[in-house]
Parts: C-alpha cells; structure tokens; sequence
C-alpha cells in the first residue's frame, strides 16, 4: 500500500507534455521547481494505492480539476522561465 497524491501524478503528467511544445527548460531542476511551484498552489489529493492497481484518470479527474491543474502549471513555467535555478 502506497500514498499517493493524484495531483502530484497529473501536474507531472501534464507537466513533461507541455514542456515539449514550450520554450521553457526542461532540465531536472527547473521540471522540479515547476512541479514543487505548481503543486504548493494545487490542494493535495491523497489515494491509497494498492500494489500493481491503476487509477482510472476518471476516478480523480474532472473538468475543474484539469482547469486548476493547467492554471497552475502554466504559472509556475512563467516563474521558472523568468528566473531559472539551473
Ligand atoms: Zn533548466
């Protein structure tokens, strides 16, 4: 058993798939920057997962929450784009 916070899995998720179509670094340090900005704007949404269980992304997902997810990472690769750490 295992937890997890969704949004950590979605904001990454969305995170790499948005980077590849942006200008923005996406080194190690400045994807990690953006996920620790983008999740300490985002409420937590702790699952249990049990070994080997998939979540269905309907399960934790609705069209507010990828509304929220997206706002929040475009703002963070605003902020790491501005003044990166690398
Ligand atoms: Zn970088």
């Amino acid at each position: 058993m295992k937890l997890i916070n969704y949004n950590e899995v979605l904001v990454r998720e969305k995170l790499e798939e948005l980077l590849k179509n942006s200008s923005v670094c996406d080194c190690e340090q400045c994807k990690l920057d953006m996920m620790a900005i983008a999740l300490n704007n985002l409420p937590p949404k702790y699952v249990v997962s049990q070994q080997g269980e998939i979540f269905s992304k309907a399960q934790a997902f609705n069209a507010q929450t990828a509304v929220d997810i997206l706002g929040a990472i475009t703002d963070a690769m605003e902020k790491v784009k501005r003044s990166p750490r690398h």
